[in-house]
């Protein structure tokens, strides 16, 4: 489809201004999970201006909304997050930490994220028109990718129904297919209640609450060693029931973290962790419960479709990049201390690089593209895109938007937001995801091999929502 490629490189090189301004204004208006009204608002408007009908609100989350576009089959869900998140202010283009009075920055980058995903479905569109095709695009807000677990909501509440594939990309420092499986987790808090009494005079009349956090603590911390190795369980005391020693604290509360390969080991080790936060309160004679707050399941990767966004990531144009850029990419860089970028390398591993780095020397911003690989390895995190994954083909892409050794969550990824280079990995996403949907609107047989794949692991293996029912997404 040689038309179709000139087509989309220039849809979207004579709109690139467009796009910086509208990642821009994500990047300077950050805002927390579930609370995304201003950056929500802003994109469903330029979507409409787009000529997309929108629907807000969707699945009982004010900042969740979906922009459509065309009809028939197929239906592409094209997934969209603009979240940021709390103590990643940061100046941008800055390489010292500098942050501004906001406490909340883009250290994810949704903002580009957010902004690439719509500049597709732009591009899209506009092919559809012009070649007169049938075919639908479904734009998805999803809100609380942070920690907030947006999508599972959604896909609780049916929201992708009747979608074909679903395709996203992240910001990140290299070209990759995003292959690899992630951990299912789930959190919730425990809190305690006991009786407050003067800690000198009468502590026998006292139930310590902060005792029964601490005591489930230990409990907790003597399981991790009888649990299968590859489990992570976090936890933080949210309220320790005060500052004064003098007094014995009735109300105590911990927020707990669970993750693991699969959702089943997840459940098993929350339940025993319950009994240990039981035992506390038995021990204390103080009262427990438990507010379970969100979950999401582990990734299952569709190969057919990784394998169609790889040979279009092949054939795309990378970025060139000024010296300034480098010597701002190699600033950034020289932020992190030797054992970082030594890390960076073996994480790089994971997505199928054999190096030992010495060919960077110079060049902070990749100009390469990680080979594919069908790997089984599972990525140490969580993320809510798994729970799409479940019930529709779904794929991700990474491109290039930041230095090599650039973690995601951290201020030096917030300061590269709304970089020359930032901006050109986005657009670069956009063009990936565009054609690759393009090929799958003129190439129906390889959309079904796709889905036979998906119903092939599917069939066998039924999607059951972590987050119960009576879990409710906050709302203002
Ligand atoms: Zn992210």
């Amino acid at each position: 489809m040689p038309n179709a490629k000139m087509f989309v490189k220039d849809y979207l090189t004579n709109n690139m201004d467009y796009f910086k301004q509208i990642s821009k204004y994500i990047f300077n208006h950050p805002e927390l999970k579930f609370e995304e009204f201003q950056s929500a608002e802003f994109l469903m408007e330029k979507c409409r201006q787009e000529g997309f009908i929108v629907e807000c609100g969707i699945a009982g989350i004010d900042t969740a909304f979906t922009a459509s576009y065309g009809k028939g089959s197929p239906v592409i869900g094209l997934l969209c997050e603009y979240d940021a998140l709390p103590g990643l202010s940061q100046t941008p283009n800055q390489t010292t930490h500098q942050p501004l009075n906001l406490d909340i920055g883009h250290g994810c980058g949704h903002n580009l994220l957010g902004t690439g995903i719509f500049a597709t479905a732009c591009a899209i569109k506009c092919y559809l028109e012009k070649n007169q095709l049938p075919g639908t695009i479904k734009l998805f807000g999803c809100p609380a990718e942070e920690g907030g677990s947006g999508k599972v909501f959604l896909v609780r509440e049916k929201a992708f129904e009747g979608v074909d594939v679903a395709l996203t990309w992240h910001p990140s420092p290299i070209n990759a297919i995003m292959g690899l499986s992630s951990l299912a987790y789930c959190q919730a808090f425990f809190r305690f209640k006991g009786v407050s009494s003067h800690a000198a005079m009468a502590p026998h009349l006292g139930r310590s609450a902060l005792d029964a956090v601490e005591l489930m603590n230990i409990g907790v911390n003597f399981l991790r060693e009888h649990v299968i190795p590859e489990a992570r369980i976090h936890y933080s005391i949210t309220d320790t029931g005060g500052t004064s020693p003098a007094v014995v604290q009735d109300y105590a509360e911990a927020l707990y973290m669970i993750r693991a390969p699969r959702g089943k080991e997840v459940n098993d080790i929350f339940k025993r962790i319950c009994k240990v936060a039981e035992g506390a309160a038995l021990m204390t004679e103080t009262e427990w419960e438990i507010e379970y707050i969100n979950a999401c399941s582990n990734y299952i990767p569709n190969r057919n479709l990784e394998k169609l966004l790889y040979k279009n990531i092949k054939e795309v144009d990378l970025p060139e990049y000024s010296q300034e850029e480098e010597s701002f990419a190699g600033k950034i860089w020289s932020t992190f201390s030797e054992r970082e970028k030594k890390d960076y390398l073996t994480t790089l591993k994971n997505f199928g690089y054999n190096g030992d780095g010495s060919e960077f020397e110079g060049k902070f911003l990749s100009k390469s593209i990680s080979p594919y690989v069908e790997s089984k390895d599972v990525l140490v995190a969580s993320t809510d895109l798994a729970d799409v994954s479940w019930i529709v083909p779904t794929a991700k892409i990474t491109m290039t938007t930041s230095a090599l050794g650039t973690s995601l969550h951290t201020w030096q990824m917030t300061a590269q937001g709304i970089s020359s280079y930032a901006h050109k990995g986005m657009l670069k996403a956009a063009e990936v995801l565009t054609l690759t949907v393009i090929e799958l609107i003129h190439n129906k047989q390889y959309l079904e091999l796709i889905k036979e794949e998906f119903a092939a692991f599917t069939s066998k293996n039924p999607y059951i929502c972590p987050i119960p029912d009576n879990v409710k997404p906050p709302t203002k």
